[in-house]
């Protein structure tokens, strides 16, 4: 089994300055990484992940291997954000695969970038999201429609760089010739549905550059929140050590071409993104915390519920007033 192609496009998306993903396209390793934190911190952290896991050089290993190349790009990210006070806090996501000689695609992963995989034209989602919302819904305190509209959909419960060890999600999938990998940032799967990036990637599976463009635009139509990370690849039959010719890289421009007004369109153009007042930053609350954080979450609720309570006294209140008026005008009336 070898990889036959890949391909990796970012985009900040529509309103976010800056793009704070990272990506490996380093075959047979990929990987993306999203990065949280202050200022800069972000690019810096998913960029020193990506970095470490480039610079690895990694070729089978298994588990094991995966496991060791996230553990030291945890240990890089943390050590800077604990040495450099302009990056403290900082932390990023991960999620990697390593095609194996023996045809296995080993999957590393922390935090909410996912894994998909297009086999027989069905898409299957492959990671299980490191977040607070996710972790309700396992526990059936939320239905998945709930989850996605949550105001704290973004809190992630694992990451790197924020403690010295990090726990590493893993597992396998016995590769198939034809089989189509993706691994992106929530800023696709949060603004695309499972149903839509299996559409793009079935009618785009022989070119992997004009699915990862189609998966970006469709991102920015769907609001464009979030930076937007997806590499994709795709195995075949044939030896692993084949040559591989038809793997490129390429990120994409910070605009998405057809949607830019130009000057002479007669229309002025677009002022330049700034931060959506509505748009989620992600924040990681460790899972032994999340009740904190929901308790947190609902005494921010409950002032709202209170102003509830004393409308409708009030409302009482004024319709028995009024009852007392038209009994009296009634009284005085016979
Ligand atoms: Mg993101």
């Amino acid at each position: 089994m070898k990889v036959a192609a890949s391909y990796a496009g970012t985009d900040p998306g529509k309103k976010r300055r800056r793009n704070e993903d990272s990506y490996v396209i380093a075959p047979p390793l990929f990987a993306v990484a999203d990065g949280m934190g202050g200022a800069q911190a972000g690019e810096v952290a998913s960029g020193l992940a990506a970095a470490a896991l480039e610079e690895s050089g990694a070729n089978g290993g298994g588990e094991r291997r995966v496991i060791e190349l996230i553990q030291e790009a945890n240990r890089r990210v943390h050590e800077r954000a604990t040495t450099d006070a302009t990056t403290a806090g900082m932390g990023t996501t991960i999620t990697a695969a390593l095609v194996e000689p023996d045809g296995r695609v080993v999957f590393g992963h922390v935090g909410d970038s996912r894994a998909y995989l297009l086999r027989d034209n069905t898409l299957e989602q492959l990671t299980d999201d490191h977040t607070l919302v996710a972790e309700l819904v396992r526990r059936g305190e939320l239905s998945p429609g709930e989850a996605e509209v949550h105001p704290q959909r973004s809190v992630i419960t694992r990451a790197l760089g924020t403690d010295p060890d990090v726990d590493v999600d893993t597992f396998a999938i016995d590769a198939r010739p034809g089989d189509l990998y993706l691994i992106c940032s929530d800023g696709l799967s949060s603004m695309v549905d499972a149903s839509d990036i299996e559409e793009i990637l079935r009618r785009n599976r022989t070119d992997l550059a004009a699915a990862s463009k189609a998966l970006i635009q469709a991102a920015n139509r769907g609001g464009g929140e979030d930076n937007i990370t997806a590499v994709l690849f795709a195995v075949d039959e044939g030896p692993a050590t084949e040559p591989d010719e038809r793997t490129r890289e390429f990120a994409l421009p910070t605009q998405d071409e057809e949607d830019t007004l130009h000057p002479e369109d007669g229309v002025a153009p677009p002022p330049p993104a700034s931060p959506a007042p509505n748009a989620v930053d992600t924040m990681v609350v460790p899972a032994a915390e999340i009740d904190a954080a929901l308790a947190a979450h609902e005494e921010q609720q409950a002032p709202q519920a209170g102003i509830g309570r004393r409308l409708l006294a009030l409302l009482v209140i004024l319709a028995l007033v009024a009852i007392i008026v038209v009994l009296v005008w009634w009284g005085l009336a016979r």
